[in-house]
């Protein structure tokens, strides 16, 4: 079958120690101290057979992320910049849709033909985090399209406890077609989700919610956000075609924050009273984080879920006198996450479809990514 595959040169920088789990796994912690020179093609490559306890789903969507953007681009070393969980060669793309052709023996609720999505992060059930409700810090983590073969591809074999149906979707907007790319939204969307909802706990209808970043994290955040009841969504963003898809998505300020200062159109926009809830999905802590301190109402809440590996200043004093606090997420498995963004998608509260800005063919697959550096588009999606 036909790929999009990632290799790289095993070059460990001189001052990384490589750790013995990560010369017995090959999984490399920190991807970009070790990984040069990457290589992107498209090939061919063996077609999964499945184990008894998955799937073997034909790949109908898939999303470009930021971090496959982060595979493509280099530092001036020559090392990819992604800094996570990775191990190469392998087939890249994991926020994928697909239809269900062949069930291992063990799998009692997935039939041939169903149409699902999958969680990417391939948490084990049996380590200490994940037997106390913490997946997304599983010891054992795979990532499909990062350390296991992923969904830029026309097929993939995945564990059936990570996919989910999206019939209802495809009830709703009445097209497969278009219940497939809404399928291919439901990974980021759950990102954004477990962020906001799970790990920050939320807010209460009628809150004020500032969104620094309107990339697809971002933008999926603006949905639910206005979905779950915020009274005002004010949105920062750098790119005029991303913020078009922020107003789309529902925001109801959206701004240029080299244009405005964050903190001063909040407090104005909040009477003098600050947001109740900000979100960072623009993986620019160290320019977004003092703007969210000068303009927090009393117990706000801070959610961190772009990525950025920095050390960033934080002034102790505002959260203490604003009683406010700030949370880290990551991932998107557990708490019926997954599950519940596809309610949201299938009763018509969100329709993350609209972000969709581009759409290529699998042999694309290369030209799709290089796009995406251009950090403009919300979407791209690769279409097998
Ligand atoms: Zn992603
Ligand atoms: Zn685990």
């Amino acid at each position: 079958m036909r790929a999009m595959v990632l290799d790289a040169k095993w070059d460990p920088r001189p001052d990384y120690k490589v750790s013995d789990w990560e010369k017995k796994t090959g999984k490399v912690v920190t991807g970009n101290s070790v990984w040069r020179y990457p290589k992107l093609e498209v090939k061919d490559i063996p077609t999964p057979t499945i184990k008894p306890n998955e799937v073997l789903i034909q790949v109908k969507a898939c999303g470009v992320c930021g971090s496959d953007m982060h595979f493509y681009e280099t530092d001036k070393d020559g090392y990819i910049l992604y800094p996570g969980l990775t191990r190469f060669p392998s087939a890249l793309g994991h926020e994928f849709s697909g239809q269900v052709v062949e069930v291992g023996k063990e799998v009692t609720d997935l039939v041939k033909g169903d149409m699902v999505t999958a969680e990417e992060m391939v948490w084990c059930g049996h380590c200490i985090p994940c037997r106390n409700g913490y997946p997304n810090q599983c010891l054992n983590l795979e990532e499909i399209g990062f350390t296991i073969q992923g969904a830029f591809a026309e097929y993939i074999a995945v564990d059936a406890k990570l996919c989910w149906k999206l019939n209802a979707i495809r009830d709703l907007l009445g097209s497969e077609e278009k219940a497939y790319e809404a399928g291919s939204v439901v990974e980021p969307t759950s990102v954004a989700y477990n962020g906001i909802f799970e790990r920050a706990g939320g807010f209460r209808p009628g809150a004020y919610v500032t969104v620094f970043g309107t990339g697809p994290i971002g933008l999926g955040s603006i949905a639910l956000c206005k979905a779950a009841g915020a009274a005002k969504v004010i949105a920062f963003e750098v790119s005029a075609q991303r913020r078009e898809l922020a107003k789309a998505m529902g925001a109801d300020y959206v701004y240029d924050p080299t244009k405005v200062v964050p903190s001063e159109v909040v407090m104005e926009l909040t009477e003098g009273e600050g947001a109740d809830f900000h979100v960072e999905a623009a993986g620019a802590p160290t320019k977004t984080i003092p703007e969210m301190e000068k303009c927090l109402a009393i117990n706000a809440r801070i959610v961190q879920i772009g990525r950025a590996a920095q050390r960033v200043p934080m002034y102790l004093e505002t959260f203490q006198v604003r009683h406010s606090q700030f949370f880290g997420a990551q991932g998107h498995s557990g708490n019926a996450t997954f599950p519940n963004v596809i309610r949201l998608m299938a009763s018509g509260l969100i329709d993350m479809t609209k972000a969709i800005t581009a759409r290529y063919t699998l042999e694309k697959t290369v030209e799709a990514i290089a796009k995406s550096t251009d950090r403009s588009d919300g979407k791209i999606t690769v279409k097998p």
